[in-house]
C-alpha cells in the first residue's frame, strides 16, 4: 500500500476540512487533461477505507487496489489537496509502467546512484511503516518503497528545494 501522510498531527475537525467540492475541483483541474486517469475516491477518513488505518495514521491520500484516495480529514487547504494529488499520482505512474521486479530494480538503482535519495530512503525504511514493509515483503522491497516515497515527495509542488541534486532536474 502506498500512501502519503499529512503534516497534521491529528485529524482536522470537520469544519476545517476542505469541502468535497473543492477537492473534486482540484482533481478535475489537475488531472482532467491526462489520458490515463486512475479512479479517484474522495472520502472523509482513511479509517474504514484503508486496511490498517487508525486514528493516529494521519493519511491524507493513498493508492490502493488500483484506485487513488483522498481523505478530507487530513486536507485543510487547496494546497494540501494539490500536494497529496501530486504525491499519489507519482506512485500511480510508476506502478502503471513498471512490473514489480522492474520497479524494485529501478528504485534500487536510483538508491545506489544518488546519495540524497539514499539518505531519504534509509530514513523511510527505518520508520514504523518502513519496518512493517520490510517484515512483510523483505528489506529490498522496503528500500525500493523508500526510494518511491522520495520520488513522490519530490513530485509535490515546491518540494524540490528539500533535496540537493533532485533527480527530476536531470531526467
Ligand atoms: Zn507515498
Amino acid at each position: 500500500m502506498l500512501y502519503s501522510r499529512s503534516d497534521n498531527s491529528v485529524a482536522l475537525s470537520v469544519d476545517e476540512w476542505v469541502t468535497e467540492a473543492v477537492a473534486a475541483g482540484e482533481v478535475d483541474q489537475r488531472i482532467g487533461p491526462f489520458a490515463h486517469q486512475p479512479p479517484i475516491w474522495i472520502r472523509g477518513s482513511a479509517i474504514g477505507n484503508l486496511p490498517g488505518a487508525t486514528a493516529t495514521s494521519n493519511i491524507s491520500g493513498a493508492v490502493h487496489d488500483g484506485a487513488m484516495y483522498l481523505f478530507l480529514d487530513q486536507l485543510g487547504s487547496r494546497a494540501d489537496v494539490q500536494r497529496t494529488l501530486f504525491h499519489e499520482l507519482l506512485h500511480c505512474g510508476l506502478r502503471h509502467i513498471l512490473s514489480l521486479d522492474q520497479f524494485v530494480a529501478q528504485m534500487l538503482n536510483l538508491y545506489e546512484r544518488d546519495a540524497s535519495i539514499k539518505a531519504f530512503a534509509d530514513e523511510w525504511a527505518a520508520s514504523e511503516v518502513g519496518q512493517r514493509a520490510a517484515s512483510l515483503h523483505g528489506s529490498e522491497c522496503a528500500l525500493a518503497r523508500g526510494v518511491d516515497e522520495t520520488l513522490a515527495s519530490l513530485a509535490e509542488p515546491n518540494a524540490r528545494k528539500c533535496l540537493k541534486n533532485a533527480p527530476l532536474d536531470r531526467v
